[in-house]
């Protein structure tokens, strides 16, 4: 945490403290304050192209610090896609209500892109809404093993590298173990954009993130195979951070070089 968000964030926590009349009045100052000194929201939705958004939702980590993850709504028809639920329970019911609040357009059934807890921790939120969730088996039988809700709709046809099925209007891509051996792409052709998901770093990032799961050598053919089928991408995706375009996938390459040098 920078210094100056800290000094925001225990700003905040004064503030919040500070004894007012109502729990609504309270809410309603802190939330002002929150805005006043650039706190983001929990959870944020805007608008990248014509009917597709981004979702971002702020986990915060014991002591504060907050971590941002990103997933896409697709606009089909009168309804929606939603790839990826928020990072938590609590977080995708927000993001259900904001989702209603500003797009007004129902969420038909939603996609996980992996078994990590900013993908799929609110899938029970979303089938109890009665949306289905899809997922590749491999994702379903991982989300077992990680203590994840396990997502109630399998994805067939994905199981190799470089195999790509149509859902919808969209493409859905398996570039094959990277980030995690489940890391699935979406590609949505109409506004040529692609959510790489969390395979993909900003180009912010000076890391490979979370490698806990990740294969260190399958990772860059899985980003080579991305990069030679979406040459007509405009907007690239990554799991966290900043939206860029096709230079994201030489970001991480180049990510991905300076970790496997000798030494590291
Ligand atoms: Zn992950």
């Amino acid at each position: 945490m920078s210094v100056l968000k800290a000094a925001a964030f225990s700003l905040l926590v004064g503030v919040a403290a500070t004894p007012v009349s109502s729990a609504a009045a309270q809410a309603t100052k802190a939330a002002a304050d929150t805005a006043a000194i650039g706190i983001p929201a929990d959870v944020e939705i805007r608008e990248l192209r014509s009917g597709v958004w981004i979702h971002t939702s702020y986990y915060t980590y014991p002591g504060g610090v907050r971590y941002p993850a990103n997933g896409l709504i697709v606009r089909e028809g009168d309804g929606l896609l939603l790839i990826d639920t928020a990072w938590g329970e609590r977080l995708t019911l927000t993001l259900l209500d904001q989702i209603e609040a500003s797009i007004k357009l129902p969420v038909r059934r939603a996609i996980v892109s992996h078994a990590h807890g900013d993908r799929i921790a609110g899938t029970d939120a979303l089938e109890a809404r009665g949306i289905p969730v899809y997922a590749l088996p491999l994702t379903q039988r991982r989300a077992v093993g990680e203590g994840m809700p396990v997502p109630d709709q399998a994805l067939a046809g994905l199981d190799t590298p470089a195999a790509s099925v149509q859902f919808g209007s969209v493409e859905l891509f398996y570039p094959g173990p990277g980030h995690a051996p489940d890391n699935l792409m979406v590609w949505v052709p109409s506004q040529r954009v692609l959510f790489g998901g969390c395979a993909v770093r900003a180009a912010a990032a000076d890391s490979l993130g979370g490698i806990a799961d990740a294969n260190m050598t399958a990772w860059p053919e899985a980003i080579r195979l991305a990069r030679a089928r979406y040459t007509r991408a405009k907007v690239v995706i990554p799991g966290h951070g900043e939206v860029g375009g096709p230079e994201l996938l030489d970001h991480t390459l180049a990510l991905l070089k300076e970790a496997r040098k000798p030494g590291k």
